[in-house]
């Protein structure tokens, strides 16, 4: 039996923004035909990390969504899609469109575990995590019979695949890497930790005393989702809030955290967050938030006890707390990568217009500059050519 694994030009891990935005421009240069290029990603359908997100998140109430390129003739936008749709759905059923007209054959629920350097070439490993048959013994009364079922991929290994590949475009994007700093007493806290990924709804916490941790976008909105629906709400963050009079942050335009992040990226250092860079908008909602007192932001706490947070410096005092939401962040996803030794003692991985330097195999499409909407769409362009130039 033949055991070499699948060899291809291309693969690329992650079919959110930035992964389907390179998909695109791979084929729209004719880079790649079918059987050159795959895909893998390891979420169940389309929707990248948006489709993991909460319900009552809407497009818009953050920043503006850009749209993927190739589509205006089409003519599906964002632009034009419906708000009072949960954004997980709209950009699903895009994402999912843009698949099927460009026939990008995404191949789905598949986990990359490592890649490594197998000389002029890299190995992909991943796993098919889609439920697998299983035989299972059925007893009923005295007779036995087999039959074939389904069980979840936890209980029954997930087969293992391999595929060697020219070039890789690492798209995974930052959703599966929270970020969670660490404060005394956190292990002693009675109630619930959890991050910005693992929000659902607000009635999770009806009747509770809630604490909201974070500066930006994504701790504003739950504490505008909860005020109606906690018992008690205290936000923190570390930073005071950098609000700027504007209603919508047009991720195009704020040229200062872009050149922030790209900077870090290009020397290797860990990546600051966004929104220091960004500043936050006041929308209408958010004003009337800020009018009303609600978002006023204490200092961070300094330690964590069974049922409520503490401050010991100046502020002196302490909030009950029931729940704590750490909206603090993601990191990039890249564990999987850490065979090719990519990773800077400065923290990061020296990225210079979405290519890896240390692997000129190896491109980080979505990273630093790229992390938003429009970044990632761009990124697709800017790959693409410097597959072209090398292939
Ligand atoms: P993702 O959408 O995260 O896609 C990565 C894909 O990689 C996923 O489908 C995942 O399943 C897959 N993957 C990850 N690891 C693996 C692996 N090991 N194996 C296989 N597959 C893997 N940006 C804006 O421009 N406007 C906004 O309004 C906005 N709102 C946001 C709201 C929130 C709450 C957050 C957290 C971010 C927001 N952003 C926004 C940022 C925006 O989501 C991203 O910049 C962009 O959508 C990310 O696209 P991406 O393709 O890089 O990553």
């Amino acid at each position: 039996m033949n055991t070499s694994p699948e060899r291809v030009k291309v693969v690329v891990i992650g079919a959110g923004q930035a992964g389907l935005s390179v998909a695109y421009y791979l084929r729209r240069f004719e880079l790649v035909a079918g059987q050159d290029f795959v895909m893998l990603d390891r979420a169940p359908g389309p929707g990248g990390a948006w489709q993991h997100r909460w319900s009552s998140l809407r497009l818009g109430t953050a920043h503006r969504v850009n749209d993927l390129p190739g589509l205006a003739d089409l003519g599906l936008s964002f632009d034009t899609a419906d708000r009072a749709l949960p954004a997980k759905d709209v950009v699903a059923d895009y994402y999912g469109r843009f698949e099927e007209h460009f026939d990008l054959q995404v191949r789905r629920p598949m986990n990359v575990r490592s890649v490594t350097n197998e000389g002029v070439d890299l190995l992909v490993r991943y796993e098919d995590l889609s439920p697998q048959p299983v035989e299972e013994l059925k007893t009923r009364g005295l007779f036995g019979r087999r039959r074939k079922t389904f069980e979840a991929p936890q209980t029954v290994e997930a087969p293992q695949l391999e595929l060697s590949t020219q070039f890789l475009v690492n798209a995974t994007g930052t959703w599966g890497s929270p970020f969670v700093p660490f404060y005394p007493g956190m292990g002693e806290f009675a109630g619930r930790h959890l991050h910005t990924s693992d929000f659902s709804s607000a009635e999770d916490f009806r009747d509770q005393h809630v604490v909201v941790v974070g500066g930006g976008t994504s701790a504003i909105g739950f504490m505008l989702e909860l005020e109606d629906v906690a018992a008690g709400l205290t936000w923190v963050s570390r930073r005071p809030i950098d609000w700027i009079d504007r209603q919508e942050l047009d991720l195009e335009g704020a040229s200062a955290a872009v050149a922030m992040q790209d900077e870090a990226a290009r020397s290797g250092r860990a990546l600051p967050s966004i929104v220091s860079g960004t500043g936050v908008p006041k929308s209408r909602r958010i004003a009337a938030g800020i009018e009303r007192g609600l978002l006023v932001a204490r200092p961070m706490f300094d330690r964590i006890e069974e049922d409520r947070i503490v401050w010991d410096g100046e502020q002196q005092g302490s909030a009950r707390a029931d729940a704590i939401i750490w909206a603090t962040g993601f990191r990039p996803e890249l564990r999987h990568l850490a065979p090719l030794k990519l990773r800077e003692k400065a923290g990061g991985v020296t990225v210079g217009q979405g290519a890896a330097w240390s692997d000129p195999r190896v491109f980080l499409a979505g990273y630093g500059p790229q992390a938003s909407t429009i970044g990632a769409s761009r990124a697709g362009r800017m790959i693409a050519r410097q597959i072209m130039a090398m292939l």
